[in-house]
């Protein structure tokens, strides 16, 4: 198991995290990358590709007492989050048949979605909102007073400073109960081999923010998505059960 807190110095990056990846993706990442989903306690698990990843169950648990990872190579955390990141666009490529119509659909429906939450509660209108992250709620006001109150889980956010998109269930800044409906979106995306939607965080823009949202929006069935602007980029969320307050 790689040991977040240990500390290299990368020649890209300066001093970072270290995380154990197989020489075959350190070569060559644009491949898929097989390793755990990451959680507060290792935030980059160790990755392995196709043939190490075969190798290492077919072996079991003697390869793992072994030293598991004899020919782990050691990179930094930002590389690794970069080599990953760049493999889901790579992966997406080969999935862009399937992809692309389920894409299209999706984000109609949600355009459906948003005009009808614009027409009926007028969301975009409201001049702030506030997360209660107890009650998993968000509350939009206008002039002090609550108007519009909703269910609503992290969808995901982009980051205007590394320009990539993280999934909420990879955002361990999150408290639990904020973000859970979105396994169902990454289950969906395991099925039907869609990179974007599996892999923790990738290169991505404010459209792509709008699109993973379109996608959760529809797999979770949702009334639709709230884009919430932050000093570094942009947090997307889901909304159901939207209600006036009067
Ligand atoms: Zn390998
Ligand atoms: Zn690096």
């Amino acid at each position: 198991m790689s040991k977040p807190n240990e500390t290299l110095d990368c020649p890209i990056h300066g001093e970072a995290y270290t995380a154990f990846i197989c020489p075959h993706l350190a070569d060559d990442p644009n491949q898929e990358w097989f390793c755990d989903y990451p959680s507060a306690e290792n935030p980059w698990p160790d990755a392995k590709c196709a043939s190490c990843h075969t190798g290492f169950t077919e072996q079991g648990a003697s390869n793992e007492k072994a030293g598991g990872n004899l020919n782990a190579k050691k990179i930094c955390h930002l590389c690794y989050e970069d080599g990953h990141g760049k493999s889901a666009a790579y992966l997406m490529e080969l999935r862009q048949a399937a992809w692309e119509p389920f894409l299209s659909d999706a984000f109609s429906e949600l355009e459906d979605k948003q005009q009808r939450l614009e027409t009926e509660y007028k969301i975009g209108h409201s001049d702030r909102w506030d997360y209660d992250q107890r009650h998993g709620t968000i509350l939009f006001s206008n002039a002090g007073t609550v108007v519009v109150r909703a269910a609503a889980q992290f969808i995901g956010s982009i980051s205007t400073t590394s320009d990539t998109w993280l999934w909420s269930w990879a955002n361990t800044s999150l408290i639990p109960g904020t973000f859970e409906d979105l396994f169902a979106v990454r289950d969906f995306g395991e099925a039907h081999r869609f990179a974007k939607l599996t892999v923790p965080m990738w290169p991505a823009d404010e459209v792509d923010g709008w699109e993973m949202s379109a996608v959760a929006v529809k797999l979770i069935k949702a009334k639709g998505a709230y884009r919430a602007p932050g000093k570094t980029g942009f947090t997307f969320m889901s909304l159901k059960d939207v209600h006036t307050v009067s």
